[in-house]
């Protein structure tokens, strides 16, 4: 193992981890929408059910395809054997949802009382006839968007590593189609239609995307490559389990998204692939420079992107002119901080401190490169990036610098915005769509929304809630 070299200009700093965040159980929210013949069964306790039930506000009236396996008194104290109280839930999980896949999500009790999920789950998996997936998306060992990569790690286990072979009836039904379209001349007559993609193909190693993204953000990624003639080979996840891509050695990699570390770290040494060590798609400068390192590593010349890149800025003029000039705060809860610094920093802000959770320098190497440049040609000051923050004295030094606008999550929000500090909750950020030259100015309509509103309201003289001798 090679030591990553420590990015020249920034500072690097370390608390005592005593900061809010969403467990990382939280994953199975947007998980069971993405991979849509899933279920997830969270195997803990009511603390973790009460959580997913609060956090996911109206999603559980959907009848999501995630469920609580509690554990109770007996299973603690090892009454009940844990591979039997699972394998009924499994048969019932099986009997009513039929999914292609079960996650089985690992949490602290499951920790601390050592059940063996990816033990017993081989043999489980044989017998109820279903693969089972294990994550330990649990509380003790990590943050919010960790559980995805948690998730993710475990399934680029599952990638097959050949393309399935055409079974008869598969090729039987194809040439039925084919014959029923012929008949009907719809199908096909539409392919022919098709206007012709604007470039070419180019032969390239094949290229696998991970991360979790929404079916239309994923799309528009992957069309930007498609325009420089990069064909994304598949994604991991996929909207179906039984469509995982096929993972070879040698294949390339590459993240969009900054808390996917585990997830990139398995697809190299355990699948031997080769990661693209690029920015993240984030604001159209990480979107151009994400888009240029995947050409270059694939030997491409990039077409257009500057000009790309300009419109895009241009057309952000309204929102960039609310924000530059103001200072940021980063409290640090869902490990996107990076990115969105860098590109606030692009946009004219200036962000005292980072925060986040977890901060693996190799994996974002290229993207904290990236943000010391950024700094430099803006003449913005260089942030301080804590790891592990801690809440109470981020507060003393927010009241202390009276930042703009702080990004935080709900536990600090409203108390920040009665003392009169603008507040931005960082979970949007998380759910909202963030990836793409397209979907920058979404971005900044969350940043400006606070902004916006507070100087709407401003003339009503209630900015400040508390009493003036009240201790921040
Ligand atoms: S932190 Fe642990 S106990 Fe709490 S909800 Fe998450 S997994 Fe459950």
């Amino acid at each position: 193992m090679t030591v990553a070299q420590e990015t020249p200009n920034l500072t690097f700093d370390c608390e005592t981890g005593n900061y809010h965040t969403f467990c990382p159980i939280s994953c199975v929210a947007w998980l069971y929408q993405k991979i849509e013949d899933s279920f997830f069964l969270v195997i803990g306790t009511k603390t973790c059910g009460y959580f997913l039930q609060n956090a996911m506000g109206v999603m559980i009236f959907a009848e999501p395809r995630y469920a609580m396996a509690e554990l109770e008194e007996s299973d603690i104290s090892a009454q009940l054997n844990d591979y039997d109280e699972l394998k009924r839930l499994c048969l019932q999980i099986k009997r009513d949802r039929n999914p292609s896949v079960i996650v089985f999500i690992g949490t602290c009790t499951t920790e601390i009382i050592k059940m063996d999920l990816e033990g017993f789950s081989p043999r489980l998996e044989e017998e109820i006839g279903i693969p089972i997936v294990v994550a330990r998306a649990n509380g003790l060992d990590y943050a919010f968007t960790q559980g995805e990569d948690t998730v993710l790690a475990a399934m680029a286990n599952r990638c097959p590593s050949e393309p399935p072979a055409p079974t008869k009836e598969k090729e039987e039904d194809t040439a039925a189609a084919t014959r029923f379209q012929k008949l009907l001349n719809l199908g096909l007559k539409k392919k022919e239609e098709a206007p012709p993609v604007a470039t070419e193909q180019k032969e390239h190693h094949p290229l696998i995307l991970f991360g979790s993204l929404p079916d239309p953000v994923a799309a528009n990624l992957e069309h930007e490559l498609k325009k420089q003639g990069v064909k994304v080979s598949g994604w991991l996840p996929t909207k179906l389990y039984t469509e995982l891509p096929v993972v070879q050695e040698g294949y390339y990699v590459a993240g969009v998204n900054p808390f996917l570390s585990r997830t990139a770290t398995t697809l190299m040494r355990r699948r031997k692939c080769k990661l693209v060590g690029a920015p993240f798609p984030i604001g159209p400068d990480g979107t151009r420079a994400w888009v240029e390192k995947i050409c270059s590593v694939l030997d491409i010349e990039p077409q257009g992107l500057a000009e790309r890149e300009a419109q895009i800025w241009e057309s952000l003029e309204d929102y960039l002119q609310l924000i530059r000039g103001k200072s940021v705060f980063f409290m640090g809860d869902n490990l996107l901080e990076i990115s969105l610094a860098r590109f606030l920093i692009r946009c004219g802000m200036t962000v005292a401190e980072i925060g986040i959770p977890y901060m693996d320098k190799r994996y974002q190497k290229a993207e904290l490169d990236f943000l010391a440049r950024t700094c430099q040609e803006m003449g913005a000051p260089i942030p301080k990036i804590v790891e592990k923050p801690d809440n109470y004295n981020q507060i003393q030094r927010i009241n202390a610098l009276q930042p703009d606008l702080v990004i935080t999550g709900m536990a600090h929000a409203n108390p920040l915005e009665a003392r009169g500090i603008n507040t931005k909750w960082s979970v949007e950020f998380t759910f909202a769509q963030i990836h793409g030259f397209t979907n920058a100015r979404d971005i900044l309509e969350l940043v400006t929304r606070p902004l916006r509103r507070n100087t709407n309201l401003k003339d009503l003289g209630w900015d400040k809630l508390v009493k003036e001798e009240a201790a921040v």
